[in-house]
């Protein structure tokens, strides 16, 4: 699968081919490269300060809120937040979960877009800056 920030965007830069990070599924991959979702998601938790960088041990760390009151009917979750991890400003994101006040699993394309409208939703209705 390649999601439809990667189709819509293409690839704009020298180098290395983008390589989405989410299967034919929607699942997250960790083998990936600029894809255009998670880029998205990166921009969206810096715009919001959520994000936390140490190139010495830790590596970067961001995180964007997941509102349930925006989800479609067929995608039963709870509110939480995608936390994502990759190193300096490289086009990998490593790692992402989704976790809320008591549990923790693996992202989708879904929570990913999910995030995405959350994030656009609060920014017109001013519960972010
Ligand atoms: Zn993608």
């Amino acid at each position: 699968m390649v999601c439809d920030c990667c189709k819509s965007r293409g690839k704009t830069w020298e180098g290395s081919d983008p390589k989405c990070a989410f299967d034919s599924e929607g699942n997250f991959l960790s083998d990936n490269w600029n894809c255009g979702t998670m880029n998205e998601l990166r921009f969206i938790a810096n715009e919001i300060g959520t994000v936390n960088r140490d190139d010495n041990s830790c590596g970067t760390i961001g995180y964007v809120p997941v509102d349930n009151d925006f989800a479609p009917d067929d995608f039963d979750t709870f509110g939480g937040y995608i936390v994502m991890m990759w190193y300096k400003d490289r086009g990998r994101t490593d790692n992402a979960v989704f976790m809320t006040d008591d549990e923790t699993s693996d992202i989708t394309i879904k929570h990913a877009e999910l995030a995405i409208t959350t994030y656009q939703t609060y920014r017109k209705g001013g519960r972010l800056t």
